[in-house]
């Protein structure tokens, strides 16, 4: 009988050998995506595993699919597995226009506070790529999940609402600025709290995976209490949590204050040669030109709620594009994770059976590899890599290979089976 994942007390995943993860089938491509996907996970899972490990899929609905059958785009029973069974996977959804729920995505990880949105960017060799050296882009994105102006907490032009606040800034406050009806209004919030979670889940995932450095990517020369709180909450993080383990610009700053730049330079390499992971911080925009010139020399890097969303999508265009992009929404403290797609549900696609499944493929990947299942994960890795350097593709590759074979979503599944 499969069994649910746990979490024990040192939030460490109990994840038995014969376990039940929910899925969300998505809307548009989604049923053509997922069916590809789940092909590929059980097929890898036996071959690693040899029936002493397997999955047993149990649906659960949302987006338009809930909404034909129940009246409701987000189900009560749907949260309620995902909170009980803590791993979950899911296709994209549409996002309902007009009233009630801004989106789908958001709504399900501000209900299970799921803190962390990691996004891997990694270029599989043969993949079509706007740049010349995409093997050099080797990042893991945590982008801030729950905070910042994307929260969405925001009031139109001309309402009540938007008038209060900004008679309330002029008046209160003593915001100097010219407030009228034409202009509406968004609220940035950023936590110490909030910043320092996603931080420490960076910088552990740097340490435990051996990376070189975590680079905290804000705009805090321009919106210092915010975005300029994110690095220092970042670098007190780094220190008062990691000390030994980590060398942060910083300490490089002080350094430099007290005792000169070479005995800086001198303390940072004395770091690196010790193995200490770097901690260090870069102005966003920035940072969106250095990943065109200097990608090697960015690692894991830690960014606030809309930044990470920009970053994550220049990145992924530079390895392949959204249809081999695969992230992850994470709590590590409750365990709870939902893996998904990062690319939308293409209706204009919908049951053509065309599209690239990769990004649900390598999402399950991210999620064998969260369960402690790394031996599926890596066959899964492997197989796709041999698939694509082979130019048997789907249309999105095809469209900018020479000399590939065009497949069909099923049959690029397949033939990632046949590699397994
Ligand atoms: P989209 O990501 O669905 O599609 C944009 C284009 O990207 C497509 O026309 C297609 O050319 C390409 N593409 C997307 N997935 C692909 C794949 N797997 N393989 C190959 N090519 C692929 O963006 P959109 O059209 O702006 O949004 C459509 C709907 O999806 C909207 O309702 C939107 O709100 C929703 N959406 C959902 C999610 C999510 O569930 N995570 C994310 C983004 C958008």
């Amino acid at each position: 009988m499969a069994d649910k994942i746990t979490i024990d007390g040192q939030s460490k995943l109990q994840v038995p050998d014969l376990v039940t993860i929910p899925f969300i089938i998505g809307d548009g491509i989604g049923p053509d995506i997922w069916h590809a996907s789940v092909l590929v996970f059980d097929a890898a899972v036996a071959k690693c595993y040899a029936g002493a490990r397997k999955i047993t899929w149990k649906e659960v609905l949302a987006g338009e699919k809930a909404f034909n059958e129940t009246g409701n785009w987000l189900p009560e029973e749907t949260l309620s597995v995902f909170k009980e069974y803590l791993v979950g996977i899911k296709g994209p959804l549409t996002t309902p226009i007009g009233g009630g729920i801004r989106s789908l995505n958001v709504a399900l990880r501000k209900e299970l506070d799921l803190y962390v949105c990691q996004r891997p960017t990694k270029w599989y060799e043969g993949v079509p790529s706007p740049v010349k050296h995409p093997e050099k882009v080797d990042m893991v994105v945590f982008r801030e999940n729950t905070e910042d102006i994307y929260a969405g907490i925001e009031f139109a032009a001309g309402t009540a609402e938007a008038k209060r606040i900004q008679d309330f800034l002029k008046e209160d406050l003593s915001v100097d600025y010219n407030f009228n009806n034409t202009t509406g209004v968004g609220v940035k919030l950023v936590s110490e709290e909030g910043s320092k979670r996603l931080i420490r889940a960076a910088i552990e995932h740097a340490l435990a995976e051996k990376r070189k450095s975590v680079t905290i990517v804000h705009k805090g020369n321009i919106m210092k209490f915010t975005e300029g709180a994110f690095k220092n909450w970042g670098y007190q993080v780094a220190e008062t949590e990691f000390g030994d383990r980590v060398y942060t610009w910083n300490q490089w700053e002080n350094t430099k204050a007290s005792k000169g730049q070479d005995a800086a330079n001198d303390e940072q390499k004395a770091a690196e040669q010790a193995g200490k992971l770097i901690i260090k911080d870069i102005i966003a925009d920035n940072f969106l030109q250095q990943i065109l010139l200097a990608p090697q020399d960015y690692d894991v890097v830690a960014t606030l709620n809309l930044n990470g969303d920009y970053i994550s999508d220049a990145l992924a265009a530079m390895v392949g594009g959204i249809g081999i992009a695969p992230g992850a929404n994470i709590n590590f403290k409750t365990g709870h994770a939902i893996f998904e797609a990062t690319h939308g549900t293409a209706p204009r696609f919908a049951n053509t059976d065309t599209m690239n499944p990769c990004s649900v493929i390598l999402s399950g990947v991210m999620m064998l590899d969260y369960m402690g299942w790394h031996e599926a994960a890596q066959a899964i890795v492997n197989a796709v890599a041999e698939t694509i350097q082979q130019k048997t593709v789907t249309v999105d590759f095809y469209n900018l290979m020479t000399d590939a074979t065009l497949l069909k979503t099923s049959e690029f599944a397949d033939k990632i089976i046949e590699k397994l």
